[in-house]
């Protein structure tokens, strides 16, 4: 037999046409033996830049990683595409563990997932030493920064693979950005590599912020009107709103399951296997959850706490659409978050040094949730990429109006300042605005603030407005919020240029449709499913959770949305047609070929 070419590998193993960017120069250059590092968003296709080299190359493609949670999917979908996979790490016993040392001594395997530690025993290094070894993957390979948040030790002692091996080439994949882990990974890992960048871009997500004001609902009407029995995670920031949410969610006929440190382990376990192998499950969790979750059809990332930098919005956000197929990235934001994230930083153990960077992270953040122009743009040029504007985020869609409102800037300091002048303390906001717009409460009384001259002077706006016009003045510095006594507010040294006129406020008008939806997501694919191809769909996806459920592996790994959307569309009436669709390589049409026509055809 011939050997095959990277191109026939993509296409009769994994059934895709073409390569993806830069895929094919990877491989070229990692199956001649050269190092690489590759950094690809989520979704990218990592995968194939290690695992086609592998096959192209004579030994067993060891490919390290801190996900175990992940490989034994990993290698199901492997072997469903007829590839020889297999892992070790400690979920194995040590019988099933030995059976894959001896078959990877004999030749038999093309890939083999280890984990990190497991690598670095001595044991698995003579393993090592006695196999014929096609290359190293080293995945999620930004661990091993030390500056990095996901810093595992053992990743640091991995050099040892170019010390010990150092004519197996290597490739590092990761999809986090920065330069400074760029750097990192390069001098702990690779020799001389050549340096794949892709685009961070993930045009099929749509980036949508909204005005905070009664999130659940806001969630609920989010999820029943535009993802109903769709895959979707919300991220909450704190363990009981993850509890609370997940059970209003249950209450209202919604798949939902709660997911936080805090659980029993088993249930955690269940309910991430159940989000995992079911479709249409939604889980509610905190950032704790989404490391090795490499599900390809969740449809929507909620956030209802808004994340503490952009790396972190970028990172759990990009956990949606990994198929290419369209999916929302929605975030509600108000300012409860942003006094709630500055806390969170100055009431931290931190160092000033790391408290001042991450208060820059955080403003950051807080720049993109209130930017008025593309979201795609500002997220982009956070990490580096000039764009233009995406026509697909909310601001793009239905561009908010913005309005000089330096003038009601300083109606607001000055409330706030004649407040707290009057009565030698300060206020929180709701006092404040209802001393502004002419409210007599009680308290407003009780305080003698209706005699004030600011007293009534905000009349002309609703509260709503003053509120969005306070979380700006907070989000730029101009007005503290001292969250250690009750909220109350305090004008910042910078709010003085705006008292005096020298600094202009501009604020997004309330646009009523930037609230609500902006439109069903569009279709990736160009046309939606008419009735026909829907039904068929349908059908399609109930015998892939049958098959998914008879061979124990969760739906995706036997096949993705994106193939049987595609069968749905084009109705194939052979073998041959079914060939030329994506996802499907030569072990497939040959296990499931005779089913799908015949499914096509009832
Ligand atoms: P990553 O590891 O970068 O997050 P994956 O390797 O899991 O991404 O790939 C993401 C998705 O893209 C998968 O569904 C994969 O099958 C698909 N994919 C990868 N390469 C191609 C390609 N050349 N053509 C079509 N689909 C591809
Ligand atoms: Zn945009």
């Amino acid at each position: 037999m011939n050997p095959r070419s990277a191109q026939e590998i993509l296409r009769d193993t994994f059934g895709y046409a073409s390569f993806r960017g830069f895929q094919g120069e990877v491989i070229d250059h990692v199956a001649g033996g050269g190092d690489a590092l590759v950094l690809m968003p989520t979704g990218g296709g990592k995968s194939v830049c290690y695992q086609i080299p592998a096959l192209l190359r004579e030994g067993v493609g060891i490919v390290v990683s801190p996900l175990i949670a992940l490989m034994a999917d990993q290698v199901a979908a492997l072997q469903e595409l007829g590839v020889r996979a297999a892992f070790l790490n400690s979920t194995l016993g040590a019988r099933e563990a030995a059976a894959v040392e001896a078959a990877m001594r004999r030749g038999e395997l093309d890939l083999v997932y280890v984990a990190p530690e497991r690598l670095l025993t001595e044991r698995c290094q003579r393993l090592l030493d006695e196999c014929a070894i096609a290359l190293f993957a080293i995945d999620e390979a930004h661990c091993v920064s030390q500056w990095g948040h996901d810093f595992r030790p053992e990743y640091g002692q991995l050099a040892l693979l170019r010390s010990r091996w150092p004519q197996v080439p290597r490739i590092a994949l990761t999809a986090t950005a920065d330069v400074p882990t760029r750097q990192e990974i390069v001098e702990r890992l690779l020799v001389e590599p050549r340096v794949f960048v892709a685009s961070f871009d993930r045009p099929n997500i749509r980036y949508r912020i909204v005005e905070k004001r009664e999130p659940r609902e806001q969630l609920l009407r989010f999820i029943t009107e535009e993802h109903p029995g769709e895959a979707g995670i919300v991220y909450c920031l704190a363990r009981n709103t993850v509890e609370q949410v997940a059970s209003f969610l249950v209450g209202h006929g919604i798949a939902a399951a709660p997911y936080h440190a805090g659980m029993d382990a088993a249930t955690r376990a269940g309910n991430q296997r159940r989000f995992k192998a079911e479709d249409g499950q939604v889980i509610v969790a905190t950032i704790a959850f989404g490391m090795g979750i490499d599900k390809p059809d969740v449809r929507f990332v909620a956030h209802l706490d808004m994340p503490k930098s952009i790396e972190g919005y970028f990172q759990e956000t990009g956990r949606a659409g990994r198929d290419g197929l369209p999916a929302d990235a929605w975030m509600a934001y108000g300012l409860a978050d942003v006094v709630q994230q500055r806390r969170l930083i100055e009431m931290s153990e931190a160092d000033d040094a790391y408290k001042r960077l991450s208060g820059a992270k955080l403003d950051a953040m807080l720049g993109l949730a209130e930017a008025a122009d593309c979201r795609r743009v500002r997220l982009l040029a956070y990490f580096g990429e000039e764009s233009r504007p995406c026509g697909n985020c909310d601001n793009c869609i239905s561009p908010p109006q913005v309005r000089d409102a330096s003038d009601d800037a300083k109606k607001l300091l000055s409330c706030i300042y004649r407040c707290q002048q009057a009565s030698g303390f300060g206020f929180a906001a709701t006092h404040v605005i209802d001393a502004l717009r002419g409210k007599r409460t009680e308290k407003v009384a009780k305080f003698g603030h209706d005699r004030l001259s600011t007293f009534g002077i905000g009349a002309d706006l609703s509260e709503a407005e003053w509120r969005l016009l306070l979380r700006q003045l907070a989000a730029q510095h101009l007005v503290e919020v001292d969250y250690e006594r009750f909220n109350v507010l305090r004008l910042a040294e910078a709010s003085r240029a705006v008292l005096r006129g020298e600094r202009r406020i501009e604020l997004r008008r309330q646009v009523a449709v930037a609230r609500g939806r902006a439109g069903k997501a569009k279709p990736a694919a160009g046309v939606p499913l008419d009735a026909a191809a829907q039904t068929l769909y349908e059908r399609l996806r109930a015998w892939r959770g049958q098959v998914a459920r008879e061979h124990g592996v969760p739906a995706y790994v036997v096949f993705h949305d994106s193939t049987l959307q595609a069968i749905a569309q084009s109705r194939p009436s052979s073998v041959d047609a079914l060939r030329a669709l994506p996802g499907l390589g030569e072990r497939k049409l040959a296990n499931y070929g005779a089913q799908l026509l015949e499914l096509i055809g009832g």
